[in-house]
């Protein structure tokens, strides 16, 4: 399982410097999660105001 934000994504920005170990980034069109390194402490799903972080 691992945390990914889907298309619902505003580009806020305020996940980015919640998550611990930087695995989040602004993308082209949304934030994106590297799942190489996130290691779904779910820190970054609390912040979002729009819900777009999801569990998978
Ligand atoms: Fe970062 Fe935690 Fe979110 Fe993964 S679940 S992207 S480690 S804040
Ligand atoms: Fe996108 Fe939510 Fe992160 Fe804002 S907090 S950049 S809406 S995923």
């Amino acid at each position: 399982m691992t945390h990914v934000i889907n298309d619902e994504c505003i580009s806020c920005g305020l996940c980015e410097p919640e998550c611990p170990v930087n695995a989040i980034s602004e993308g082209d069109d949304k934030y994106v999660i590297d799942a190489e390194t996130c290691n779904d402490c779910g820190a970054c799903v609390e912040v979002c105001p729009v819900d777009a972080v999801i569990a998978e």
